[in-house]
């Protein structure tokens, strides 16, 4: 997909939350073995330098890979964007990051002040050290007060997207500034893997519950990196290039919308751990 900065992202990338590091060259090999070239990482998931080793370890031409990290809330400050920046390079073993995000705008902590940790990330481009900056459970407001700042609009809102959550306002409000959507948690963390109507489809298709789920994203115009440990789970999510599904199957996903009470992860407007 094309990003509003020009540059592209593959569609499909393989998460890693909660992979713990010891597994995650591993867990990450395999996912490269298999066919994921989009991996998301995070400096709180204590796991970049294992993905590093992994990327490392593959052989894969550095520039067939497309790496996402994101930073940590205690570094919001402007010194330790920087900082942290170059220890995440070091740890995955990069000179150059694809992507880079602010995990989360943390609204109640640093006075509220979101717009001077992102003119910091604006900063990291200035070099070439980062190809392009995006934020992360940014709510319509925070995305306005970062673009009303600095004219500048993130290339990604990585937001918790998925059948029992769609989180319509903060998709819409992405798209109103050309920002691409990243839907975290694609498949509810599980949670709609077992869900009728998800089965349903998954008869009358022939597919897996997940792939009938992760598919329904793809068309919605999503980037999505699904995350399991167990390499036939990896190898059926990336399967989801050879079968569409109809407008009356993707509106039957759509009515599975639960509103606030289908999140799965915290509210970006009160979280704030730190
Ligand atoms: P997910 O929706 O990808 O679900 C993962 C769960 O589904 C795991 O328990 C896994 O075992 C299971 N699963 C995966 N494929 C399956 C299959 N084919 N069949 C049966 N079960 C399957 O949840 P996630 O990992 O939380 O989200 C994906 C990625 O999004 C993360 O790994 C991380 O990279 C990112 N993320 C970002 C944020 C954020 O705040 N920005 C928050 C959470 C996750």
């Amino acid at each position: 997909m094309k990003l509003n900065d020009s540059t592209t992202i593959p569609q499909l990338g393989f998460g890693t939350y909660l992979v713990p590091p010891e597994e995650t060259a591993a867990t990450v090999g395999a996912a490269l073995e298999v066919g994921y070239r989009h991996i998301d990482t995070a400096q709180g998931y204590k796991n970049e330098a294992e993905v590093g080793e992994a990327v490392a370890d593959s052989g894969i031409p550095r520039d067939e890979i497309y790496l996402t990290s994101k930073l940590q809330n205690g570094n919001h400050r402007r010194d330790d964007v920087i900082r942290t920046f170059e220890e995440t390079l070091e740890k995955l073993r990069v000179d150059r990051l694809d992507l880079f995000l602010i995990h989360w705008p943390l609204p109640t902590r640093y006075d509220g002040d979101f717009v001077s940790t992102w003119k910091a990330m604006l900063e990291l481009t200035a070099d070439g050290r980062l190809t392009s900056v995006g934020v992360s459970n940014f709510q319509p407001d925070h995305l306005n007060q970062i673009v009303d700042a600095t004219g500048l609009a993130p290339a990604v809102n990585q937001i918790e997207v998925h059948p029992y959550f769609r989180n319509e306002a903060a998709r819409q409000a992405s798209h109103d500034h050309a920002i691409a959507v990243e839907a975290w948690g694609p498949l509810g963390q599980g949670a709609v893997l077992d869900d009728a109507t998800v089965a349903e489809i998954a008869a009358e298709t022939g597919r897996a519950p997940s792939q009938v789920i992760l598919r329904w994203h793809l068309q919605r115009g999503d980037i999505i990196f699904p995350k399991s440990m167990k390499r036939e789970r990896m190898e059926e999510n990336f399967a989801i290039f050879d079968f569409t599904l109809t407008p009356e199957q993707m509106t039957r996903i759509d009515a599975l919308d639960q509103g606030e009470s289908g999140r799965q992860g915290p509210n970006p407007d009160t979280f704030d751990m730190v």
